[in-house]
C-alpha cells in the first residue's frame, strides 16, 4: 500500500475531540486512511512520497453537505441582484423555474463537470449533491475523485406562479413515490463505489411539495438503508405560510408532528423560523431542531445575497443544533461560505464575537461530519479518511500568518489552495488537477449558458426575456 507524508509549519490536528494548531507537523497516510499525525520528528517510518508544505497550513477538507452542482454554475450573470419582493426576496418562484425550464441536459452535464473543478479548487473534499442527473455526477466524481453523497431528488408536486402575486401547486402523488423508488434503486446502484468514496442518501425535495406520506416512507427507507434523509425547508417565507395555512404549524413544527426530524435528517435551509423576524411568528423552531438532533445544512450566499440572513448562526450553536455549511449556489466554494457565514452572523448579533473562525470551520468539518454519521470525516488524526488541503502560509492573502485558521476564514482565496488529497490520492496538486482541461470546462459551461439565456422566456410565467427579468448591470455603450 502507497505511504504518503506531509510536512508543514502549521497543521490543523485532531486530538480530544477537537481541532488543535500542531506547530512543524506531519501527517502520514497509508492508501486512503491517516496512521499519523504528529510533530514534524515524531515519524520514524519511511515514506514512498513526502509532500513538504514548508511554511504552509494543512488542514482537513471541507464538507459542502448541501449542492446542486447540476444547474448553479447557471445561476451566474442571471439571478444575483434580483429576488421577488411579492415572493419574500426569494428567487425560487421565478428565476430558478425559468431558468430550470431553459437548461438541457448537455447544460446539466457541463455544470457538473465545471463545478468539480470549482469545488476542488476551494476546498471541497466532501460534498453532497441533490438533483437529477445523479449518474452523471458519480461519473465525475470518480473521475476528480471527489468524495460524493449523492441523492436523486423527489416529490409530489411542485410549485409555480401563473401571475406573479401567488404561489400555486400542481400535485402528482404518483410521481412522488416512482421517485422514491427511484431513488432507493440508486442508492443501492451506487453505494459504496469508487472505495467508499461514493455513497448514497434520500433527497425528498422540499416540506411543501412532498406529502405527509412521502416524507413518511422516505424517512423509513432512509432508516433502512442506513443513509442520510435531506430536505429543504423553512426556506421562504411564501412555503412558511403555505405550511401554516394547511396545517397551522411552522414548517419544522409539522416535520416534528410527523416524525420527520432526528439525527440522521439534514435540513436545507431552516432559515425562515417560528421564532424568527422573517415570518413574524412565535414558536422555538431553533429549540425543536436542537431537541430533535436535526443538522442543519447552512448555505449562508445564496440567502445573504438576496439580503436574508438566518437569525442568526451563533445562536442555532447556542441551542445546540449541528451545523454544517453549504455551498448551494453558485460560486460553490467553502472558503466563501466560511467567510460569510462568520461575517454575516456577527451583523445579525451585532457583536464581533458572536461566531468565530473557529465555530465555522469546526461546522464545514466536524459539523458536517456528524451530520453524515462519520467520525472519519473532518479531522486529521490516526484512523480518518485522508482528505486533506495543503494551503500556502506565504502568500499575498495569507502573511503574516500566526493563527492558520482566522487567516483561512478572513483572509485566503482558491488561489492559496495549492494541494488536495482525497482518500489518499492527491487530486489537485500545485492548483493543477491531473487531466483536466479547466479552460475547455468553462467553455463549455459558456456555451450552455449561451443556449439557455435566448430560451428563458418559455420558462417564465410572462414570457420575460433574460434582460427583462434580470436587466444588465451597465446599458450598452452606443455606436
Ligand atoms: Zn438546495
Amino acid at each position: 500500500m502507497v505511504r504518503r507524508m506531509v510536512r508543514a509549519s502549521h497543521v490543523v490536528a485532531y486530538q480530544d475531540g477537537g481541532h488543535r494548531h500542531l506547530r512543524d507537523g506531519a501527517v502520514v497516510w497509508e492508501g486512503g486512511t491517516i496512521v499519523h499525525v504528529g510533530p514534524a520528528g515524531s515519524y520514524d517510518g519511511t515514506a514512498d512520497e513526502v509532500i513538504d508544505a514548508g511554511t504552509g497550513v494543512v488542514t482537513p477538507g471541507l464538507i459542502n453537505t448541501h449542492a446542486h452542482l447540476y444547474e448553479s454554475p447557471l445561476d451566474k450573470s442571471f439571478v444575483e441582484d434580483k429576488g421577488s419582493r411579492q415572493f419574500g426576496l426569494s428567487g425560487l418562484f421565478e428565476y430558478l423555474p425559468a431558468r430550470s425550464a431553459a437548461s438541457d441536459d448537455e447544460a446539466s452535464r457541463a455544470c457538473i463537470a465545471f463545478s468539480m473543478a470549482e469545488l476542488l479548487r476551494t476546498g471541497t473534499t466532501t460534498v453532497m449533491e441533490i438533483g437529477s442527473f445523479g449518474d452523471d455526477v458519480v461519473a465525475q466524481a470518480e473521475r476528480f475523485g471527489v468524495r460524493a453523497y449523492v441523492a436523486q431528488g423527489y416529490r409530489s408536486g411542485r410549485w409555480y406562479t401563473d401571475d406573479g402575486k401567488t404561489v400555486k401547486y400542481a400535485w402528482d402523488e404518483a410521481a412522488g413515490e416512482e421517485g422514491l423508488r427511484k431513488a432507493v434503486a440508486f442508492v443501492e446502484a451506487n453505494e459504496g463505489r469508487a472505495n467508499g468514496r461514493i455513497r448514497g442518501f434520500l433527497s425528498p425535495a422540499q416540506v411543501d411539495t412532498c406529502t405527509e406520506d412521502l416524507l413518511r416512507r422516505s424517512k423509513d427507507a432512509a432508516r433502512a438503508l442506513g443513509v442520510p434523509l435531506a430536505l429543504h425547508a423553512s426556506q421562504s417565507v411564501p412555503e412558511f405560510w403555505e405550511m401554516t395555512r394547511r396545517h397551522g404549524r411552522t414548517p419544522i413544527e409539522w416535520l416534528g408532528d410527523i416524525g420527520f426530524l432526528g439525527p440522521e435528517v439534514i435540513l436545507g435551509h431552516a432559515i425562515i423560523l417560528g421564532g424568527g423576524t422573517w415570518a413574524n411568528y412565535h414558536g422555538d423552531d431553533i429549540g425543536l431542531l436542537a431537541d430533535t438532533g436535526t443538522n442543519v445544512a447552512h448555505a449562508v450566499w445564496v440567502f445573504a445575497r438576496r439580503g436574508i440572513a438566518m437569525e442568526s448562526f451563533s445562536r442555532y450553536r447556542a441551542r445546540g443544533v449541528n451545523m454544517t455549511l453549504a455551498t448551494d449556489t453558485a460560486p460553490q466554494s467553502m472558503i466563501e461560505t466560511l467567510r460569510w457565514a462568520a461575517v454575516l452572523s456577527k451583523v445579525v448579533d451585532r457583536q464581533t464575537e458572536a461566531t468565530t473562525a473557529t465555530d465555522v470551520f469546526d461546522a464545514a468539518t466536524l459539523g458536517g461530519a456528524k451530520a453524515l454519521g462519520r467520525d472519519d470525516l473532518g479531522r486529521l488524526a490516526p484512523g480518518a479518511k485522508a482528505d486533506l488541503l495543503v494551503w500556502a502560509g506565504e502568500s499575498l492573502t495569507m502573511t503574516p500568518l500566526r493563527d492558520p485558521i482566522r487567516n483561512l476564514v478572513y483572509s485566503a482565496q482558491g488561489e492559496d489552495l495549492a494541494t488536495v488529497v482525497i482518500d489518499g490520492e492527491v487530486v489537485m496538486r500545485d492548483r493543477v488537477i491531473p487531466g483536466v482541461d479547466v479552460a475547455r470546462l468553462a467553455h463549455d459551461l459558456q456555451a450552455a449558458a449561451e443556449r439557455m439565456w435566448p430560451r428563458i422566456p418559455n420558462g417564465d410565467w410572462a414570457g420575460r426575456t433574460v434582460d427583462e427579468l434580470s436587466p444588465q448591470s451597465y446599458p450598452p455603450f452606443a455606436g
